[in-house]
């Protein structure tokens, strides 16, 4: 599936929900996987990593739909270098 696939499968699954909970209240779904991405990175075996890196994915993508944002435009951003130092290989001090 490719990203722009993906965020229209969330736009159909969850945008409704996520639209009258709003941006403020939807982030903190966001941060709360993002919480349970990091105790999966700490403890969990390879699958719950990969479970909780696609709930975070699927948060995020909802957030850009709530806020009207495409993510495969948004990502276009990388496509020639790194948007700091400009280089293909980061170049930029301390990332
Ligand atoms: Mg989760
Ligand atoms: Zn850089």
């Amino acid at each position: 599936m490719e990203i722009n696939d993906f965020q229209e499968l969330i736009e159909r699954m969850y945008s409704a929900k996520d639209r009258a909970r709003g941006s403020a209240k939807t982030f903190l779904w966001l941060i709360e996987e993002i919480g349970e991405l990091a105790s999966a990175l700490a403890a969990g075996g390879k699958a719950d990593k990969a479970g909780e890196f696609a709930d975070v994915f699927a948060w995020l993508a909802t957030l850009a739909n709530v806020e009207g944002v495409d993510l495969n435009q948004a990502i276009e951003k990388y496509a020639h270098g790194c948007p700091g130092c400009g280089k293909m290989v980061c170049t930029c001090a301390g990332k």
